[in-house]
């Protein structure tokens, strides 16, 4: 009793997801001693959904394994290949099956509004009612608290990602950031033949939004931004960091592979807005500027980058979207001072 116990308060001392699945599946095997356990989310669009491994940990292994958060969406094996998983997802409840001599247990995860994933538990001896009635109970109280972080890190209007969460998810993909390469030995630019992915930075602006609140109320202009997290879900990936950063404001931190995709992503966004009929308001147009996230950046810095684009939009007809290197290149903005960017190491 004591054990479980600790193992509680032990998860719910991180307010990070990543340590606290992998606290999560730490208890469970202590308290289990079972072959392996693991967290699987379900992740990705209706139909082509793929399983994100977020914690793995076989007996006798000191750490748990785990996807990366940015892993490719290709490289994840689809949800059709483990059917068992996505039945116990549907069921809602417990499943057990014997897997040659052991024993497999699926737990699905719910959040609030939606089950999100399994936990599988290979077990060589059966888990008694009392061990899975345990495991039910230690995965409420892990529910309760994931309510508890996305109260304090979601916007409630949008459900979106809220800003004080922005900088610690922002330096979270610097450290994640892999070396890029250079130039080969040869001289050759080889960087088309690895996919190395890298990060781009969007702010998004709902161009005279105050005139949709002068015209039509505050509650109809907060349906619209309620409208618009949709279309942004609808316009980028699932693992895009989507953030409501202030009143009509928007933050897209994305993974692109090719640096033509995020300006694509962002066009997508504009075209969907415009073409979106708002009830009562009709069409509204979002001003957009995107920056590549680079080494050893500031989150204010390449805020500021993407929000000159912005700003640039915003003068020059609105219901456009800037990249702000290209402006730069093209010499309509001036570079800023370098800030902590520079090259300190
Ligand atoms: P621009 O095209 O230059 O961006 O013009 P704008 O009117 O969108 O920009 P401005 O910054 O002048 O006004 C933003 C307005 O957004 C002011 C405020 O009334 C409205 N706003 C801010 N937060 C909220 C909110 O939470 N709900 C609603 N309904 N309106 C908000
Ligand atoms: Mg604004
Ligand atoms: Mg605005």
């Amino acid at each position: 009793m004591s054990q479980v116990v600790d193992h509680l308060a032990e998860l719910t001392g991180f307010r990070d997801r990543d340590v606290m699945d992998v606290t999560l599946v730490m208890a469970l095997r202590d308290l289990l001693e079972p072959e392996s356990v693991a967290i699987y989310r379900c992740i990705g669009e209706t139909g082509e959904e793929r399983w994100l491994t977020r914690a793995h940990l076989r007996a006798g292994e000191a750490v748990a394994t785990a996807d990366p958060l940015w892993a490719m969406p290709e490289s994840l094996p689809l949800a059709t290949t483990h059917p068992l998983r996505l039945e116990a997802m549907r069921s809602r409840n417990v499943t057990q099956v014997m897997q040659g001599e052991s024993w497999l247990y699926l737990f699905p995860i719910a959040t609030d509004r939606d089950v999100v994933g399994v936990i599988e538990v290979l077990s060589s001896h059966r888990l008694g009612t009392g061990a899975q009635r345990m495991v039910s109970s230690v995965l409420r109280i892990y529910h309760n608290f994931q309510g508890l972080l996305d109260y304090s890190e979601r916007d409630t209007l949008t459900g979106l990602l809220n800003r004080k969460t922005f900088d610690e998810s922002f330096l979270k993909v610097l450290s994640e950031m892999p070396a890029r390469p250079a130039v080969s030995h040869e001289g050759e630019d080889r960087r088309h033949d690895v996919a190395v992915p890298h990060y781009v930075l969007g702010v998004i602006d709902i161009d005279h939004f105050k005139s949709v609140n002068d015209r039509f109320g505050h509650l109809i202009g907060d349906e619209v931004l309620l409208l618009l997290s949709r279309l942004m879900r609808g316009s980028f990936r699932f693992h895009d960091l989507l953030y409501r950063f202030g009143g009509e404001e928007f933050v897209v931190l994305m993974r692109c592979d090719e640096e033509v995709h995020a300006g694509e992503a962002f066009e997508r966004l504009r075209l969907n807005t415009e073409r979106y009929a708002f009830p009562q308001v009709g069409h509204i147009t979002v001003s957009i500027g995107f920056t590549e996230v680079r080494a050893g950046d500031a989150p204010a810095a390449a805020f500021e980058r993407a929000d000159k684009a912005v700003y640039h939009a915003k003068g020059h007809g609105r219901n456009q979207v800037h990249n702000y290197a290209a402006l730069v290149a093209r010499g309509v903005i001036r570079e800023a001072e370098q800030q902590s960017d520079v090259e300190l190491f």
